[in-house]
């Protein structure tokens, strides 16, 4: 965002005046008189309010949570670290059903913060709150929650959170089951400032029979090329050498503007922006995966050396089953192409075991393709049944021990292909994005290669954000020991 003409806009907000209809200024609006009266409140109890806002789950919730808390910090809040702050919003995630567990068992411990703190608000958004029984659950049980909202009206976040600080005795709930809006053009606070996620698209028309996301998410839309590059300019402008485009399926990117674009064409405008080092992108549907895109990605160094390719199964039936619309052999055929373009690539992907109906045999068939493909890493995944999606009501489901047993057994595979695959590299000198000092070991820092492998090496926090190249000495399982070589 341009920070001047923001502000310019700001300044001239007479909130006496009633809202404007129009979007972004809404919302900008909104962040004025919220700021308003937390100003007030803040006055009161004779100290700054404090925020937190937790993400749960994927890529894209995490992307949502730096524009909530871009747009909190705007309103006046001050960011804290714990949840014993003033306003606490939980931006869930429903792809599983552990993930409502944890939210439920948490906010057990938010309502005894509550009892002690007068000031303090809770609220919750994102993916679970767009299924019905969550949000009646909440009402009948969760009195103390203050607001609720969807992934739809994420954008009005400045103005659900001005009529909660005007109401803190009322629940708050807006869920809406689809919108044009998307949230842009609002202030966000990046987690690195050398690095950020930039959605290109949002929602999912797949409906992959198990999963959830196009329930809750709704339907796949992409954003015009033009505001995508511009986003990026303005980031490369503010110090941001790294972009991960982000979508549910970026391989459909494109097929729905009023002038169709596909991905690989975005891929080569993006990589054109002056100033960018890095682009890598996710998630890729293996259904959509073009050889224009491998051609694009084998071409422009860019382009980060990393595909995340999710299997989900290795069992041509119940890819079939699961609507997954590619086959073990088409997949197995991709790999090899996407191979012969790019040798040293990294890929990794995500696995479901026991899907309703999953015999050994499709699992072996499972084991098959990570023998195959040699994954650097894999997210390994228990099915989830999930209310609403057709998988829900099949009558084949598998038994826990059953599960179980395969889980542990693809598990120990894939730990052992992915170490021995990711210590391929071993002695060779790789460009590093630092990222931070090492948790563990101050005299560390650590940083990622263009492939997604962590590495660690000495060096310290002025290092941070910076490119540089390191000798890697020692493959431990997923990342490496190494030292550093000079800076590029
Ligand atoms: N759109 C991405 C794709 O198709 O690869 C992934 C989105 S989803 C948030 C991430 C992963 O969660 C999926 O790839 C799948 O492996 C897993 N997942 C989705 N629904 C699940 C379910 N019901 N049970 C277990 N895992 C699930
Ligand atoms: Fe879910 Fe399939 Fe869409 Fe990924 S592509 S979000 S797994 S429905």
């Amino acid at each position: 965002m341009n920070n001047q003409s923001y502000e310019q806009i700001i300044s001239s907000i007479d909130t006496r005046k009633p809202a404007p209809e129009n979007e972004p200024f809404r919302q900008y609006y909104f962040i004025e008189r919220a700021r308003r009266r937390l100003a007030e409140i803040s006055e009161r109890a004779g100290r700054p309010l404090t925020f937190n806002v937790v993400t749960f789950g994927c890529q894209m919730n995490a992307r949502d949570s730096e524009k909530l808390r871009g747009i909190l910090e705007e309103i006046g809040y001050r960011k804290v670290e714990t949840e014993d702050a003033d306003l606490v919003l939980y931006n869930t995630c429903t792809v599983r059903e552990n993930a409502n567990t944890r939210v439920y068992g948490r906010l057990g411990k938010l309502h005894s913060y509550k009892k002690k703190n007068p000031h303090m608000m809770i609220g919750l958004c994102g993916c679970m709150m767009q299924e019905d029984h969550v949000v009646t659950k909440l009402k009948e049980s969760y009195r103390f929650v203050n607001l609720i909202f969807g992934t739809h009206n994420i954008y009005k976040a400045a103005e659900l959170i001005s009529e909660a600080l005007d109401h803190p005795d009322r629940m708050i709930i807006d869920i809406r089951q689809s919108s044009d809006r998307m949230m842009e053009q609002l202030p966000v606070d990046r987690k690195y400032p050398f690095k950020s996620g930039v959605n290109i698209m949002y929602g999912c028309n797949n409906f992959c029979s198990y999963c959830i996301v196009p329930y809750v998410r709704g339907r796949e839309k992409s954003r015009e090329p033009i505001e995508i590059i511009q986003e990026i300019e303005g980031l490369v402008a503010d110090g941001v050498r790294e972009v991960m485009l982000l979508g549910q399926n970026v391989n459909s990117y494109g097929k729905t503007l009023e002038n169709p674009v596909s991905f690989a064409r975005l891929l080569e405008q993006v990589v054109q922006i002056d100033g960018l080092d890095r682009v890598r992108f996710m998630t890729s549907h293996p259904k959509d995966l073009s050889d224009e895109l491998i051609e694009v990605m084998a071409k422009y160094p860019k382009i980060c050396r990393h595909l995340h390719l999710p299997l989900q199964s290795g069992s041509t039936k119940i890819l079939k089953d699961m609507n997954r619309r590619y086959t073990k052999e088409s997949y197995l055929a991709l790999v090899d192409r996407i191979r012969a373009a790019i040798p040293d690539i990294s890929l990794t992907t995500d696995i479901i075991v026991g899907y309703p109906g999953e015999t050994e045999d499709d699992f072996l068939e499972t084991l098959d393709v990570v023998e195959k493909v040699r994954y650097d890493s894999a997210f390994t995944f228990i099915y989830s049944r999930r209310s609403g999606t057709p998988a829900a009501s099949m009558e084949d489901q598998v038994p826990e021990d059953v599960v179980k047993d395969r889980f542990d057994r693809l598990l120990a595979l894939v730990q052992k292909t992915g170490r021995e695959q990711t210590s391929r590299f071993t002695g060779q000198d790789k460009d590093v994005l630092v990222e931070q000092v090492n948790e563990q070991d101050e005299s560390l820092v650590t940083g990622r290669m263009d492939n997604n492998i962590v590495v660690h090496f000495p060096g310290d926090g002025s290092l941070i954000g910076k490119i540089v190249t390191v000798h890697l000495d020692e493959c431990h399982g997923f990342y490496y020991m190494g030292h550093r070589i000079e800076t590029v």
